[in-house]
This record gives structure tokens, sequence and C-alpha cells, in this order.
């Protein structure tokens, strides 16, 4: 048994009912969650948890267990009301979540724009980065911004689809088309694919089509090392802020 992942085949889903399967501390294991458990540079969820006709606690942080095999949400203060074999109803924090698709699915789009080697990330509500490893930059942001603009005026499809071990290796030519290397072993890998623009491994949550993203600015381009540049966006809302 294990946590299913709704949000991986909707990631617009923003709420389920769920069952408790383990409870330790302020960590409560669910049968099955619209929460993003952190990783790959994408911040766990956070939202609420409640029983129905109960009080409503508020998630702080969602981790994979150690063995990836459960999803675990954190809760503000301990309560035994949220005991193994209770039905409970999750709601995320919509709007930091979305943040979180738009500025997931904007570095897809920066790192097709930037074709280097990709050496971390980090994804926030507020502003994300991504490292390159390029050795010199001469790297323009507003050049930058306005190549992803493009892609986000294209309004090209995002998707996802599986592959099997077996399928990429009898594949080779899609690897090599992915900036990033399918991990082995799992059996099978999620593939995200933006328009005809990018393909590659990835188990985050991302908005269906670039467009959504809105506009994007390019805040800092940083020197890390001789042969790492960190570059760092943020989201333009049209309300102003
Ligand atoms: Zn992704």
């Amino acid at each position: 048994m294990r946590t299913e992942l709704l949000h991986q085949s909707d990631p617009y889903l923003q709420s389920c009912t769920a069952q408790v399967l383990s409870r330790e501390e302020r960590r409560i294991g669910l049968d099955r969650t619209v929460f993003y458990a952190a990783g790959g540079g994408q911040p766990g969820d956070v939202g609420t948890i409640a029983m129905p006709g109960g009080p409503r606690f508020r998630i702080e942080e969602t981790v994979y267990a150690p063995d990836r095999m459960f999803v675990l949400h954190e809760i503000g203060e301990d309560s035994a009301l949220l005991a193994p074999g209770e039905e409970v109803e999750l709601t995320l924090d919509w709007t930091r979540r979305h943040r979180h698709m738009r500025m997931h699915t904007a570095l897809h789009l920066l790192s097709t724009v930037l074709p280097y080697a990709v050496t971390g990330g980090q994804i926030g509500a507020e502003e994300s980065r991504l490292d390159f490893d390029i050795p010199d930059a001469g790297l323009d942001k507003d050049e930058i911004a306005e190549r992803i603009a493009a892609h986000v005026a294209a309004d090209l499809p995002v998707t996802t689809e599986w592959i099997t071990d077996e399928e990429l290796d009898r594949n080779s030519g899609l690897v090599k088309t992915m900036s990033v290397k399918p991990p082995r072993g799992a059996g099978r890998v999620r593939l995200v694919r933006i328009g005809d623009i990018d393909l590659q491994p990835c188990g985050g949550t991302h908005v269906r089509s670039t467009g959504e993203i809105g506009r994007v600015e390019i805040t800092k381009i940083e020197k890390k090392g001789r042969q790492n540049r960190r570059v760092r966006l943020r989201l333009v809302d049209e309300a102003g802020d």
C-alpha cells in the first residue's frame, strides 16, 4: 500500500476526502492526498485537514515518509482526534500551490531558453531559481524574459505521460532530447511535455498550458563559482504586486 497521489493526474484538485492510516506525533499518513510532498525543488503544500463536523487543523508541511511510499501531513498542533481509520477532508492553500504550479512551469521554460546543464533549483511562491553550469554568461535578463514571454504567449499545452524503464531503453533517442536524465529503477518514469519545446522527467505540479504562467521577470543573475550561474525569476501579476 502507498498514498495515492491525486495531484499527479489532476493538479487542479483543491480538496479530497481520505482515510487516516497513521499518526506519529504531528505527522498524519493518509491513503490518498491532493497535497504535494516536498521534493524536486518544489515545496510541500500547506492547507487544512478536518473530520466531518470536527475542528479544522492547519497542515504546515507535507513530506514523504523515508520509504517514499507514504505522504505525511504535518499539523500545527498535536491532536488525538486524527486517529487511524478516521475519514478526513483535506483542503489546499490553493493560492500558494497555484503560484508553485506557474513557477514550476516557468522554470521548465527557463531551462529551454538556457539549454545548459541544470545543477540545482528551488521553487517558491514569491521567487524561484535555477542554477546552470555555464562557463561564461553574457546572459541578458531582458532577453531571457522576452524568450520566456514568447512561449507564454504561444500558450503551449503542458501534458504528462508515463514511460516504463523498458520503453526508455528501447527509445534512446527520447532520452537524448531530454535536458534531465530520467531516474532508473522505479519501473516507470513520469514525463512532462511542453508543446514541442520541452520533455523531461518530473514529478511536480504544473499548469495546463503556458499561457496560465502570465508575465515573468528575471530578477537577478548571480555568479555562483566559475562554472555556475544562478538565474532568479518572479511572476509579475497584473494587479501590481
Ligand atoms: Zn516539472
